[in-house]
């Protein structure tokens, strides 16, 4: 099933609870606007290349629309799609005043020059700044994109719009970004975690995590959770994993990575492993946190986690979901649990618009009143309603765009 398919299919499950009539269903599942552009770039041996930039705006009902901006080699339209969807729902998951948008170039960054990576991120916004902006449209970093690709974002933006550092979040702390940003997504991970195990009345020294993926969100979450007295046995990135049962030295495994460019590979003090294998572990909690699709009816009788905490976007289909929801297993959405980020970009946002800056402190309190406010009413909503977590995230998102759009008059 593809991620598209699977969102559908979650919006479907909530809607039915919601009652919504398939008219309205059409109008929310409906992007507002899809685009497709071609971004022609000379490399740095003088060749003529030509890429395909998207962005899909999803849905404006509460906000100006909101999400990241990705680059890798597989992003296409369809996985664009889905993706604005989510981001539609998380938003209002996390009760953000924004709507939902998704972005993303077919490009391996691992293999341009920073050159060729600015020459391409400078003439997708050549293509897409008429209708983006920061009352509408506002890009973040995602899979492939860190603060740098925002600055360059935000300076040719800025040629044809005047100087505006809303149009734009996940930008260096030095050029207007929040500090905590960077941090944010795994931070919230890490912070959901700890609520959802008190939920269930577990202690973090007695609970062993796996992540999948070792970059901005899986390498943060390893952090917080490693300081938060939780035993980090494993960790992967795309080349493989790395096991050690009786937990890995995270802050070691940090500082390699930085000096690695980005990547675990060659570490020593831990046994290797394949990412396969890694997913299959003996452990309390697992933590996808790098590709959509991580578990499916391939894998998933294979797992052993009692608890699932959806770091990245999509990593569960639903044929696994399904499976996992019958034996018991608690999976946290990645509506609510990667919402981490885009609400420290949402405080970005806030502070450019005032030309302040918030302490380091002070977004890291913010933060957590925000995520523990949707976690509670999440885990409020599965009660009622008698759902998993997903169902009950996705209900509580899709009932609060509709009643916006109904409000507005749209539906
Ligand atoms: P990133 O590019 O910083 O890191 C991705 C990590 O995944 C890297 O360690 C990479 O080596 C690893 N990886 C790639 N392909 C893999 C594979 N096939 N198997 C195992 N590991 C693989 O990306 P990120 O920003 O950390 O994003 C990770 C996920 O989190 C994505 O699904 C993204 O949409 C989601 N997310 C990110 C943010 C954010 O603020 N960065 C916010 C919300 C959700």
């Amino acid at each position: 099933m593809k991620a598209l398919d699977a969102t559908q299919l979650y919006f479907n499950r909530a809607a039915d609870h919601l009652e919504l009539p398939a008219s309205s269903r059409r109008l929310l599942v409906t992007a507002k606007r899809e685009v497709q552009v071609q971004i022609p770039v000379e490399m740095d041996d003088g060749r003529l290349e030509t890429y395909l930039g998207y962005r899909v705006q999803h849905n404006d009902s509460r906000g100006p629309m909101k999400g990241g901006l990705r680059y890798h080699p597989e992003v296409d339209l369809n996985e664009v799609r889905a993706l604005a969807a989510l981001m539609t729902w998380k938003t209002a998951v996390v009760n953000l005043p924004y709507g939902g948008a998704k972005g993303g170039i077919a490009i391996d960054p691992s293999v341009l020059s920073p050159g060729e990576i600015e020459r391409i991120t400078r003439k997708f916004v050549d293509e897409i700044h008429d209708f983006v902006g920061p009352n509408n449209d506002i890009p973040a970093p995602d899979m492939g994109t860190d603060s740098q690709v925002m600055a360059w974002y935000m300076n040719q933006y800025q040629k044809y719009h005047g100087f505006n550092p809303a149009c734009v979040t996940g930008k260096p702390v030095e050029m207007y970004g929040a500090p905590g940003r960077e941090e944010a997504t795994g931070r919230g991970v890490g912070i959901l975690c700890l609520k959802l195990l008190g939920r269930l009345g577990r202690k973090p020294p007695q609970t062993r995590v796996v992540i999948q993926g070792f970059g901005n969100v899986g390498s943060h979450t390893a952090w917080f959770l490693n300081k938060a007295e939780c035993s980090v046995v494993a960790v992967s990135d795309k080349f493989g994993g790395y096991y050690r049962p009786e937990g890995l030295d995270v802050p070691a495994m940090v500082r390699y990575a930085n000096n690695n460019r980005g990547t675990l590979q060659g570490y020593k003090d831990a046994q290797p492993i394949t990412n396969e294998q890694l997913m299959e572990l003996d452990c309390e909690v697992l933590i996808p946190a790098a590709i959509g699709g991580a578990i499916t009816e391939h894998n998933v009788k294979k797992i052993k986690a009692p608890i699932i905490i959806e770091g990245a976007n999509n990593p569960t289909y639903p044929e696994a979901d399904d499976v996992l929801t019958a034996e018991g297993r608690t999976v946290l959405p990645d509506i609510l649990a990667n919402a981490g980020g885009v609400t420290v970009s949402y405080f970005e946002w806030a502070q450019n618009r005032q030309y302040y800056q918030w302490t380091l402190n002070r977004v890291r309190q913010e933060l957590d009143v925000v995520l523990s406010q949707a976690f509670e009413a999440v885990w409020e909503m599965a009660q009622q309603r008698q759902t998993s977590l997903r169902t009950a995230a996705y209900i509580l998102g899709i009932g609060r765009v509709s009643r916006a759009a109904a409000l507005a008059g749209i539906m």
